[in-house]
């Protein structure tokens, strides 16, 4: 069986929209596009008067370089919440088919399957935040079509071990569609699966310049996987996602300097990490520093209610995660500057209360 026969066999035999610029080849004068034939003010050389390229080769070359795939292994779109969108339209129909998540987690998954009207299944992490194998397959129900793990955890900071994604992918074969989330995984110790993605045609990895690469802004996001899955993918993405100053914007991160920068900033984020645990954990009203392998700390508080809004009167804004299963007193605080982390710790040293 082919990984496709999950997917929604009407979206194989559809015939994708073909824009201007899929169909042109060759040619100095473009009159095909309905575009401006001048350049708009202050285009300093984009040339944002036509339409950009689909999946700008540029673009890909330097991603699948970057991640160690294929070209036709991977596709790219406006961040990972357009590709996680896209994977749910592909292989969910409405009224029928299932998504399998682990509380707690990343939102988007559920969200685009309650758009896409597709149900979601929960098989919640274990109480030490870790993925548990046995849960997932206990939960799986042949509705399920996609089983989304988010590693290193969003919101807990945990990740999966890659002995267990291992397992997962092995025990879905022919089932589902493993989706790893690997949006924080260049701060971890433990590496990506993504050279998984050979071997297993139901494994697909995403990936993102949202947060270690500093383009949260831009919007760019990977998906690694199977060819045949890429090509399904791309035949019912938006016509142009990637806007032409996004791309620019990314392949200057993706350049030797923005590279090393890079490089170094997740560095800072590492250390700072650790002195950021240390410190909390010496904290009155801090009861638990979860571990963590991303950019961010969960925190468990005596009163997590009110450190939000002692945190907020000093003018630091936190994530509040108490909404989320197994974190009801905790707050996530994301890894800053030395300067804003140290800020965030006189705050909580200090004895006044303002809320
Ligand atoms: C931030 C985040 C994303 C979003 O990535 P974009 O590429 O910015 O859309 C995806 N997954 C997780 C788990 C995240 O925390």
């Amino acid at each position: 069986m082919s990984v496709l026969d999950l997917a929604r066999p009407e979206l194989r035999a559809m015939q994708p929209y073909s824009s201007a610029r899929m169909e042109a080849s060759g040619g100095q004068v473009f009159l095909n596009a309905n575009e401006s034939a001048w350049v708009p003010v202050g285009d300093d050389g984009l040339g944002c008067n036509r339409y950009p390229e689909p999946q700008p080769a540029a673009l890909v070359d330097a991603l699948t370089t970057l991640y160690g795939v294929r070209g036709e292994q991977l596709l790219v779109g406006r961040g990972s919440d357009e590709v996680i969108d896209l994977l749910v339209r592909a292989f969910c129909n409405a009224g029928r088919d299932a998504i399998l998540i682990q509380p707690p987690t990343f939102g988007m998954y559920a969200v685009c399957a309650r758009v896409q009207g597709a149900t979601v299944v929960e098989a919640p992490l274990a109480a030490d935040f870790t993925l548990d194998v046995d849960a997932v397959l206990a939960a799986l129900t042949p509705a399920v079509k996609l089983v989304f793990v988010c590693t290193p955890n969003n919101p807990a900071g945990l990740a999966a071990p890659r002995a267990a994604i291992e397992r997962l992918v092995r025990a879905l074969s022919g089932r589902a569609l493993l989706v790893v989330d690997e949006a924080y995984v260049e701060f971890a110790d433990e590496g990506s699966v993504v050279d998984l993605i050979d071997r297993h045609d139901n494994l697909a990895v995403l990936r993102t310049l949202s947060k270690a690469w500093a383009l949260a802004g831009a919007r760019i996001g990977s998906l690694l996987a199977n060819a045949e899955v890429i090509a399904l993918l791309r035949r019912i993405m938006a016509p142009y996602p990637l806007p032409l100053p996004c791309v620019d914007a990314a392949l200057r991160a993706l350049s030797g300097p923005g590279q090393a920068n890079a490089r170094e900033r997740i560095g800072i984020v590492r250390a700072q990490r650790v002195r950021m645990q240390q410190a909390l954990r010496e904290l009155p009203g801090v009861r638990e520093v979860l571990p963590s392998q991303a950019n961010f700390l969960a925190v468990r508080f005596d009163d997590a209610g009110a450190t939000y809004q002692r945190l907020l009167a000093a003018g630091i804004v936190v994530r509040d995660v108490r909404r989320y299963p197994g974190l009801g007193n905790a707050l996530r605080i994301t890894i800053g500057t030395p300067e804003e982390n140290a800020r965030v710790l006189a705050v909580l040293a200090s004895d006044r209360v303002l809320a």
